[in-house]
């Protein structure tokens, strides 16, 4: 935990990965051998979604603890939990962060969440081109509890009541603004108030061009938000995920890309190159600009585009002096 608090103050660009745990126990062999390939480029950390109770057919918050502690104690990757609070009781979510603190998990992303948006997230990413029932209504179905666990600021809170500064915590921001805010305004007064409940940093929700990041940037530190501001970067990999992953997460595609995508949008491989480029180039700007502490890529569980964009970047180095795997879940401290 502290060698990521170092590297991440440390100047030195570096980047973290996104994956969401699978439904089947092969999608489950399957991710565990990408966190090792992937895992081989030096992520300074990968991070592992949260699903929400109530999603037909399994216990998603085990699969999402198993996964994330699998890549802690098998893979030796630092990993963040990710952990959604509404609609659970105090009861239901402290013995999560318990279970996630005996798993030896020292990182959260403390999230608001909603009922289904992330469960779409996860048919998008199993299956290239599923759509959504268009009769489904999109978005999170949030509704506010009376004495409940409304807004991630409320988990934020009760992480650091309940265990002080055992883990470190993230939340998100909304470089466009949370789609149900009252206002752009609003929102960044709520993520500072998240960050003033004793967040660490902020992962960005994806965002096509580098401006709408510096916009918002811009405006955290006029509002006094100064902790570090990770750019969420989502390397367009095929037309339908594409469009699935806008409309679910409320997003505009600037026009630009859509001048480019809707000609070749049957020709996959011309639309992964296309994102692979795009995606170079928003981080580059990003980097340049000197504002950002290293790149958070919202994978979808591949690993072509955005481990291509890493070698593009010269972020992706393979240093064949890392331990294997069994070697540092081995190893005593580990255990500790
Ligand atoms: P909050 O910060 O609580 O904000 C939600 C809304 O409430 C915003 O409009 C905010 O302005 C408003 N608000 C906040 N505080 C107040 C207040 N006191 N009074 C009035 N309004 C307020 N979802 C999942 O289910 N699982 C995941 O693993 C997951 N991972 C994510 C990772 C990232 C990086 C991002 C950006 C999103 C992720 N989501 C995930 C989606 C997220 O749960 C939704 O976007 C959800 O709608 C908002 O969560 P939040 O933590 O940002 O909410």
């Amino acid at each position: 935990k502290e060698k990521m608090k170092r590297r991440m103050e440390s100047g030195d660009k570096w980047f973290s990965l996104e994956f969401f745990p699978p439904r089947t126990a092969q999608g489950a062999v399957n991710l565990i051998s990408r966190f090792d390939r992937m895992g081989a480029g030096g992520p300074l950390f990968i991070d592992v979604t949260w699903h929400p109770a109530g999603d037909p057919g399994s216990d998603k918050e085990t699969s999402s603890m198993v996964i994330a502690s699998t890549a802690v104690n098998y893979c030796g990757l630092e990993t963040i939990l990710h952990m959604t609070c509404c609609h659970q009781s105090r009861e239901e979510i402290t013995g999560h962060l318990h279970k996630a603190k005996q798993l030896g998990l020292k990182n959260i992303l403390a999230l608001r969440g909603g009922r289904r948006n992330r469960e779409a997230t996860w048919r998008l990413g199993e299956t290239q081109h599923c759509d959504l029932n268009p009769a489904d209504p999109i978005g999170d179905q949030w509704e506010e509890e009376e004495g409940g666990f409304n807004y991630a600021a409320d988990l934020v809170k009760h992480i650091r009541g309940e265990f002080g500064d055992y883990f470190d915590i993230c939340v998100a921001g909304y470089p466009k603004g949370h789609p149900d805010a009252e206002s752009f305004e609003a929102d960044l007064m709520h993520l500072k108030e998240k960050v003033a409940a004793g967040a660490d940093f902020i992962i960005t929700q994806l965002f096509f061009e580098a401006d709408t990041f510096f916009r918002f940037f811009k405006a955290c530190s006029e509002m006094g938000i100064t902790c570090p501001i990770l750019p969420g970067i989502f390397p367009i990999q095929g037309y339908h995920s594409l469009r699935q992953l806008v409309k679910l997460s409320k997003l505009e595609v600037p026009q630009q890309i859509k001048d480019v995508i809707e000609p070749i949008k049957d020709n996959d491989a011309a639309i992964r190159n296309y994102g692979i480029e795009q995606a170079v180039s928003l981080c580059r700007e990003l980097l340049e600009s000197g504002l950002v502490p290293g790149l958070h890529f919202y994978t979808l569980n591949r690993e072509v585009a955005t481990m291509e964009v890493l070698k593009r970047l010269g972020m992706w180095i393979e240093d064949p002096r890392r331990p294997l795997p069994w070697a540092i879940s081995a190893h005593p401290k580990r255990r500790e």
